[in-house]
This record gives C-alpha cells, structure tokens and sequence, in this order.
C-alpha cells in the first residue's frame, strides 16, 4: 500500500467517505447455458462486482489449467464478446494481447457476454455435445486480475435430464454452486449431463468422509454398482497406507467420469475431486480393469501432489504456464502406487504386478534420454511434453524421458532400499511427508506447506537418520542419471531380475510399412540404425541386396545377422536420393523380472514375509 499526502484534508474526506459508501465488496457471478449443444457452444455471462471505480478491469482466459504443465491457448475458442456496466450500458473492450480484454469507464460493475466453443473430453479441456457438458473451467470462463480473491457463484442452466457433478460447494438450489475464490473454482471440473451417482461414507478419528462416482457412460445400472465396488475396495486400501483421508474441504470428494466412446483417454487431479475420461466402456472386466487404473492414480494425487504440493506450482499461475523440479515425485511415486495399491488391494495378482514393476525399470535402463538430462530437467520439460503439441519435429524420442516413468522407478529403489537396509518403508516416508507438509489442519482452505526436491532430501535424511545415504540417493537418482541396483534390490523379495547373454540385433528404430518399403519414423540414439545415420523420412529398401518390401521382411533378415556384423543399406533420402550405407548392427539385451518360483529358486519365510508386508494389504478388516 502507497501512503498518499493530501493536499485539502476536508475534501479528500468527504471524497473517501462517498467512495466507501459506493464501493461493493468484490464477488463474480458465472451464469452458463447451453442454446446451442448440438454445435459445441455454450453461452456465459460473467459479471465481476466491486470492481474499484476508475480501474481498467482485465479480464483474461487462462494460459494454464491445474495438473497441465503445457500452456494453453483457451481464447481461440471464445468470440462475440461484449460488455456492459452494472445497469446495462455496453462498455468498450480493447485487446492489450491475445489472451486478454480491458474494460474501463465501468461503474464497479463488469458484465462481460461471450460464447465458448468446444469438443474434446479430457482432463484439461471443454466439450459440449447434445449430450452433455464436460468443462474445465480455465477452458470455459474468463477470470479478472484482482479479483482473484473473490468468492464466486456459479449458476448452470442444465439441458432436461442433466445433472450438476462437482467438487464445487451447494447451494440449496441444485443448479448453484459457490466457491471461496478463483483458484479453487479452477480446480472444479463440472460435468452437466445424465450422470449415475454412487456414493459411500467412511469414517476415520470420528471425522466422516464421504465419496461419490459419478458416471456418464453409455452402459447399465449394474456396470456402475460393480464399478464403484471397486473403487470403493482401491479408496480403503489408499486410505489405509496414508493412515487417514485428506479431509476434504466439505467433506465429500467426488470423482467425476465421462466413459463415452468420443472422449479422449485423460485423468486429471483436483482437489477434492477427479475428472476421468476414457472411451473404454464400464461393460467388461478388463474395460472396468483399465479405467480402475486411472482412478487409482487420480485417487492417490488427493494427498500428494493436491495437498502435499510442490511449492513452484503453489499457487497455480493461471497467465502462463507452471514449471516444477518434482513431477518425478508429484507423478512418478504415484505411478508406483498406483500399480502396487492395486495388487495390494487384489487387482493384481503378484504374476499381473510384476510386468507393471518391472517394465518401467527396464526401459529406464535402456533409454538414451538418460543422457541428455536428470528426473530434475524432464520434469521441468512437462511445460513441453505434457500434451503440448508442435508444427516442428523435436527430438523429443532421445532426449526426454518421462517423468511419469522414471519417477515410479525411483520410488520403487528407495522403497525396496528401505525396506532391506533401514527397516522402515517408502509408505513410512510418504506418511511422514503427509505429517510435516500435507497434514490438513481441520479448517477450510488450510495453508498446506508446499515443498522443495531439497525439503524431500531433508524427509529422508530424517526418516533414515542418515543424512549422507539421503545426501548420496539424491545425487545418484533425482540429481544425477543413475538407475538403483535392481538385480540386488529385488531379491529380498524372491524375484530374479534377468538379462539374456545372447543378444539379438535391431534396427532400434521406429518402422512403418510403406508401398516403397520400410519407413523410419524415428531413431533410437543408442541404435543400429542411427548410427547408420538413418533419419525419419528415409525409406529402407533393401538390405545387403535383399529387399525389404516390409517391416516383417526386415526383421527376418536383421534375425539371420549377429550383432557387430557390418551391412549394406539401400535407402531413399528425403523419398529421392537413393543411396546405399553401411550399418554396423547392434542390439540391446532382453531383461526380465520373474519370481523365485518360476526361476526354480528356493522360497524362504523370509521372503515370504519380506512379499506380505511389501504387497499385502493394509486394510484391517
Ligand atoms: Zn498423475
């Protein structure tokens, strides 16, 4: 605040005095309807009030969406925009940038009249159809500089038959819904459509929690009752490792599905709520079996990365797009608990775990993106990789490595070092996190304390009581390029992680058929055919004289070569300039993971043991 001398107190007084009496407190007041469904258009009014007289009011759509690390563009979708004061009278709007409009000469009050277009279900953006609306809301409404304290109230004019699914507070009216300011009404994805509830209650410390499902999909009553059987089996087991529920902000967290062969496959994380989509119906087994997944590492993000947040993406900037060092952390130890609450909770058998456990272990072992960049620099990469998409190539292929992916292996070293040399356990780590930085503290909105990849060194140095294996896990792991020793991690639990001594060779290149032969899509950097200098666009012709009209014709005679021998290529370049190069064949080793059991090795108690307390399940019955 800025102390101001006035020149004539009497007159500023009276000024003050009249300004006080004028000025409203400042609140928004969303009103959405649908005229136009069939063709993807909704129609919003959104008027902010108490805005401060004599102020320009910028009025923004947002450049970045919760849990999406790749800025967005959701103005191209927003036209025939007008604004008027608080009685009507059409004000002027001018463009300070794309993403933008400024209204001034209003009286406190800015009504600001648009239509928004959109049609893809997902986690980040908005679709309306005849048969709903599915929006988040950066992609649907416009937010105001200044006013982003401000309590807002949300009114939807649902089609018939469409109901309201949001994490946003009730009103007493089932079309209105409040939130306490803009970022939590960011955070509230809002389905309107024929939705089907279930809901169940639990309670923990005499503090009742109560979740819901709800589905639009296409299919039976039944599929949903089988559906929710499941979550609510995966909802206990979670809440069982973290030893409490979140403590939602009212009480109620609501997972939000659209299950429509139109949608695309996305999950996305809020803060009391998930919005799920997948065009993967709820009919069979293995169809209710992959959207579990999805609602398992969702369910799981309502205590690490919604509550225990890492602190550069606290608050979430909505005006461009938000970098963070822990994504290997926020999304990787997510995916490892994904899969492992899964088989603690009986999804998976330890034969169906396995594969899921050890696939990301190899494929972090083998890929040349190790090279070019720590967990710390792919995490901040998701600003361009988290489903961003681009006219020019990147090089993504080689030099980035997901986070997701790379994440999930790191948690799987630590908590299988911690298990064989501290006696303590990754969920010991993550309950202590939850403790000194995510605990919610029993009042509305309570102030989480975000964290910083060194506090997560700190955690660990405490829950091991040894700063210099913490100091030296994170430099290897999170700092440097290093993958755990997983041949001597895993034997604890009786399985065998095997590498095949014959190696066969391989192009190590993404293939595809063409009518002139085999195209290369992209190359591995760590492969034959890169080596080779074959590039994407090149077209293999033939090799050592043999045609290759396909990719299966390649792989036969690439199946007849040893490792290390030399041959010829006949290629086109650029689809022209046929040449013919010498490519030196090599070959990555196969590894697998299996159990002691079917390696023929002996099974101890202690194994046994070891297996239970890893992936049994938690939840006392
Ligand atoms: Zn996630």
């Amino acid at each position: 605040m800025k102390r101001i001398v006035a020149p004539c107190l009497s007159a500023c007084l009276v000024l003050l005095a009249s300004s006080r009496l004028a000025a409203q407190a400042k609140r928004v007041e969303y009103d959405i309807s649908y005229p136009n469904a069939a063709q993807h258009q909704a129609r919003v009014v959104a008027t902010f009030i108490g805005v401060p007289n004599g102020s320009t009011l910028h009025v923004r759509m947002s450049r970045s969406s919760p849990g999406r690390y790749t800025p967005t563009t959701f103005a191209k979708n927003v036209y025939d925009v007008t604004a008027t004061d608080g009685r009507g009278r059409p004000l002027g709007l001018s463009r300070p940038d794309s993403h933008g409009w400024d209204v001034a000469g209003h009286d406190g009050t800015v009504r600001i009249q648009y239509t928004v277009w959109g049609d893809r279900i997902d986690g980040t953006y908005l679709s309306i159809d005849h048969t709903h609306a599915h929006m988040n809301m950066p992609a649907t409404f416009m937010w105001a500089h200044g006013m982003e304290d401000a309590p807002i109230r949300l009114t939807v004019h649902p089609q018939p038959g469409w109901r309201v699914a949001t994490q946003l507070a009730p009103t007493s009216d089932s079309t209105v819904f409040t939130a306490p300011n803009l970022q939590w009404f960011m955070d509230s994805p809002t389905e309107v459509g024929p939705v089907t509830w279930r809901s169940w209650t639990a309670t923990q410390s005499g503090k009742p929690s109560t979740w819901r499902l709800a589905v639009h999909h296409l299919g039976t009553e039944a599929q949903v009752d089988t559906f929710a059987t499941m979550a609510k089996t995966v909802v206990a087991e979670e809440v069982a490792m973290w030893g409490e529920p979140p403590g939602y902000d009212f009480g109620t967290y609501t997972f939000i599905a659209d299950y429509v062969p139109w949608a695309s496959g996305d999950a996305m994380e809020h803060r009391n709520s998930t919005f799920l989509s997948s065009r993967t119906s709820l009919a069979t087994a293995a169809g209710r079996m992959s959207n579990l997944e999805s609602l398992t590492h969702e369910f799981f993000h309502s205590w690490s990365m919604e509550r225990l947040r890492s602190k550069q993406i606290e608050p979430f900037d909505f005006d461009r797009e938000d970098m963070s060092d822990a994504l290997w952390f926020g999304e990787g130890f997510t995916n490892y608990y994904a899969d492992l609450l899964l088989r603690r909770s009986g999804f998976y058998t330890d034969d169906q775990y396995i594969p899921q456990l050890a696939g990301p272990i190899i494929a972090t072992i083998n890929t040349a993106a190790r090279q070019h960049g720590t967990p710390v620099d792919m995490s901040r990469d998701a600003v361009f990789f988290d489903g961003g998409t681009y006219l020019d190539a990147t090089n993504r292929q080689n030099v980035f490595w997901s986070y997701y992916t790379w994440g999930s292996v790191i948690a799987a070293g630590l908590d299988l070092t911690l298990r064989s040399r501290y006696h303590t356990t990754l969920d010991d780590y993550m309950r202590m996190l939850w403790r000194d930085y995510g605990h919610y503290q029993s009042k509305a909105l309570a102030p989480e304390r975000p964290y910083t990849v060194a506090d997560l060194e700190a955690e660990l140095a405490k829950l091991t009581n040894d700063s210099a294996f913490a100091s030296d896990f994170f430099r290897r792991y999170v700092h440097g390029r290093e993958v755990p020793d997983f041949r001597n991690l895993l034997a604890p639990a009786g399985f065998s992680f095997i590498t095949d001594s014959v190696v066969h060779p391989s192009l190590g290149a993404s293939l595809d058929n063409d009518p002139k032969g085999v195209l290369v899509n992209w190359s591995s950097a760590t492969g034959s055919a890169y080596s080779a200098g074959l590039s994407s666009g090149d077209i293999v012709l033939a090799i050592n004289g043999a045609a290759t009209p396909s990719i299966d014709s390649l792989s036969a005679i690439l199946a007849s070569h040893k490792v290390g021998e030399t041959l010829q290529v006949d290629l086109l370049e650029k689809g022209q300039v046929r040449a013919t190069i010498p490519m030196t064949l090599k070959g990555i080793a196969a590894m697998r993971v299996v159990t002691f059991e079917s390696a023929g090795l002996p099974v101890t108690d202690e194994i046994r043991a070891f297996r239970r307390d890893w992936l049994g399940s938690k939840v006392t019955r």
